[in-house]
């Protein structure tokens, strides 16, 4: 066996402790409930870090090695996770109750599952679900004046629907459930009835969901309007064709 094999062949069982290690440390974060990513990601430094200090090395070099190996290891996990979830938002369990994060009004805080936090995640996914909850957060009244409203015979709740169907902008549609789905459907109706987004995005802002429904009792009332034109002009029509 040359030198050469021998020495990857260590850095691959170094690689293999150094995952189990920090696996350790992360699982031991989980544990802890909620808390912010920053506390989180500086727990699992501070939990590596005492880990790696009870180990026993066979002599210096190799103990250099693997410590570059965890720190680097470490350090990717970290900042990874602190530029994908955003230090101040929060991490604990929101899988309990079937979602991935949430934004809790109430405490004014984005709070991602902890799975979110393991070894290994699709970092594309969890930018979106960030995204989604920021939309809650910063685009969207922490109140509203009504709680549904109706067109055309249809009555959407303000939340989930209305508040969903924008906040799922910021994902693709295999992130959603059906019944998100369902939201998104229902509110891309109601824009294709207003002409555009923009009273819509407007009262989800400002929380004046009246002003809304004022605009769509307009809207209802030149429809019908407009559509009893069409019979004078067939009538016209009618007239024309006789003389
Ligand atoms: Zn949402």
């Amino acid at each position: 066996m040359s030198s050469l094999e021998t020495s990857s062949a260590e850095t691959e069982v170094d690689a293999e402790v150094a995952t189990s290690i920090l696996g350790g440390a992360i699982e031991t974060q989980e544990n802890q409930g909620i808390q912010t990513i920053q506390t989180f990601t500086s727990g699992v430094e501070r939990e590596v870090k005492n880990i790696t200090s009870t180990l026993e090395f066979e002599g210096q070099e190799t103990q250099i090695s693997f410590v570059t190996t965890l720190d680097h290891m470490t350090h990717e996990y970290v900042s990874d996770r602190r530029d994908t979830l955003g230090v101040d938002n929060m991490v604990g369990d929101t899988a309990s109750e079937g979602a991935a994060a949430w934004y809790d009004l109430r405490k004014d805080q984005i709070v991602f599952d902890s799975v979110a936090m393991s070894s290994e995640i699709d970092a594309e996914y969890w930018a979106r679900v960030r995204k989604h909850e920021e939309i809650h957060e910063q685009l969207q009244a922490k109140e509203f004046k009504l709680s549904e409203i109706k067109y055309n015979n249809i009555t959407l709740s303000v939340n989930p629907v209305l508040v969903e169907w924008q906040a799922c902008k910021a994902n693709i549609p295999s992130d959603l459930t059906p019944e998100y789905k369902g939201h998104v459907a229902a509110g891309d109706a109601l824009v294709e009835f207003l002409g555009s987004e923009e009273p819509l995005v407007t009262a989800l802002k400002t929380g004046d969901m009246q002003a809304l429904q004022t605009h769509i009792d307009q809207l209802q009332i030149e429809q019908i309007l407009w559509s009893l034109q069409p019979l004078e002009l067939s009538q016209d029509r009618a007239t024309q064709m006789a003389a």
